[in-house]
């Protein structure tokens, strides 16, 4: 049972009934089963699929395909709930999330249709693929490629690294190189939406040239599969071009550059989720714990340890729904998305931390939840950049927003 620590938001009565029903669903269906997935390191089917019940893979997408049409602010709002949970499951939904956006907002009119109401009821799920072997950060430096054939038909060619959602997703949205000469190299790369069967490591038919290697194995970030893609000859019509055969072409790092920025504020609402539930065990534990003759929650340096996991977890909230706010209001939010998840993704590593020393050598043991939390709290500083990389991003934009 969760200790109540639920602190004052402002809320629509959307968000919070929307809120309370999915911290229902965690506590009930995720946090019970979450050990079992996590030690076995085996996908959550079952709550995958009553997640698609409850309609959370079509939250953002409008409703006139089938989703929710509900706003970024009020993702947040679900994600962090399924962080609390676990933040797995808030990574079967997250690259589907990114992929959506860029449908909305990139597709064309038969791209929407295409793909978004079955997206909506999860039917199909969507990954999102930037990074490969030798390229993380420096996304412009990307090698994988696209050729166009003579008959209109694109040639994809690479190996992409730390697909989530590599081999269960229908679709994959993936940066490729499509003119290696251009000055400057974002120029010259496209967005491809890439069909491919689910769960299947070879892929034949039109979908031949795609395999999915053996999943990478993890420290934490467990249940939901990280893998590598290989395309090889892989054939993508011109029409699966993000935003057109025409058009589309040489969009492809503004745009997926753009989904980033949500997919920012999304890991910034797991960082709030993660370092919540530390919260919560800690101030269970430190009431239940005894030394020297009374609750370690009566010893002021552990309260000093409550006190500051609670305001960084306030603060962190606080700028991550920001974040998410000035991007439904359509306002540049980079700088804030930046902040969202910088100070998020180290505020729940902290928090995990604190809540890991609170349990003195218990923590230690994979009967304690903190372990599974100790083990998946750091991937929050890697995924969607860096700590460093929001530093830059964070750093280039005052000095645009205040040049002297
Ligand atoms: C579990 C998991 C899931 C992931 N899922 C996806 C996914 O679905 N899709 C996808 O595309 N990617 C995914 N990633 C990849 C992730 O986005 C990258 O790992 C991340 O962007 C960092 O890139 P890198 O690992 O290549 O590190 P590098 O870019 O090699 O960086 C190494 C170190 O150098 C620092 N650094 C780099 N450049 C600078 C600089 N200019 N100044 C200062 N420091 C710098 C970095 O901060 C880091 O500390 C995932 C990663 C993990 C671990």
């Amino acid at each position: 049972m969760a200790v109540e620590t639920a602190a004052y938001t402002e809320q629509t009565d959307i968000q919070r009934d929307i809120t309370e029903m999915v911290r229902q669903f965690v506590d009930e269906q995720i946090i019970p089963n979450a050990e079992h997935y996590d030690h076995e390191d085996s996908f959550p089917e079952p709550i995958v699929e009553q997640m698609k019940e409850l309609g959370l893979f079509g939250v953002t997408i409008p409703e006139e395909y089938g989703g929710m049409g509900l706003d970024l602010t009020t993702y947040a709002m679900i994600v962090e709930e399924l962080s609390r949970g676990w933040i797995s499951i808030s990574g079967v939904v997250n690259t589907h999330f990114i992929g959506s956006y860029l449908l909305m907002k990139f597709g064309t009119d038969e791209q929407k249709e295409h793909f978004l109401p079955k997206m909506a009821t999860g039917e199909i799920r969507a990954a999102f693929s930037l990074s490969e072997p030798e390229v993380g950060s420096d996304v412009q430096g990307i090698k994988s490629s696209a050729k166009q054939d003579a008959d209109g038909n694109w040639e994809l060619n690479g190996q992409k690294m730390w697909v989530t959602n590599g081999l269960g997703s229908s679709v994959v949205f993936v940066l490729m190189k499509t003119d290696p000469n251009a000055e400057p190299a974002y120029k010259g790369m496209t967005c491809f939406i890439t069909e491919k069967e689910p769960w299947k490591e070879v892929n034949e038919g039109e979908y031949a040239g795609l395999t999915v290697p053996p999943k990478i194995k993890k420290m934490g970030y467990k249940g939901v599969e990280s893998t590598e893609l290989v395309y090889d000859g892989y054939k993508c019509p011109p029409e699966r071009v993000l935003g057109g055969g025409e058009e589309g072409v040489g969009e492809g790092f503004v745009q997926m550059m753009d989904a980033l920025e949500v997919g920012r504020v999304n890991v910034a609402a797991r960082g709030v989720g993660i370092a919540q539930r530390a919260l919560e065990l800690a101030l269970r534990y430190s009431q239940e714990r005894k030394t020297f003759g009374k609750p370690i929650a009566q010893h002021q340096a552990i309260q000093f340890k409550l006190a500051d996991m609670a305001t960084k977890i306030e603060a962190a909230r606080l700028v991550t729904r920001k974040a998410a706010r000035l991007k439904d209001a359509g306002e540049r939010s980079d700088l804030e998305a930046g902040m969202a998840k910088l100070l998020a993704s180290e505020t729940g590593k902290e928090c995990v931390e604190e809540c890991f020393r609170i349990h003195g050598g218990y923590g230690y043991s994979k009967e304690y939840e903190i372990e599974r939390l100790y083990r998946d709290a750091p991937l929050l500083l890697i995924g969607e950049g860096t700590s460093e990389i929001q530093r830059m991003v964070i750093g280039k934009k005052l000095l645009q927003r205040h040049k002297i």
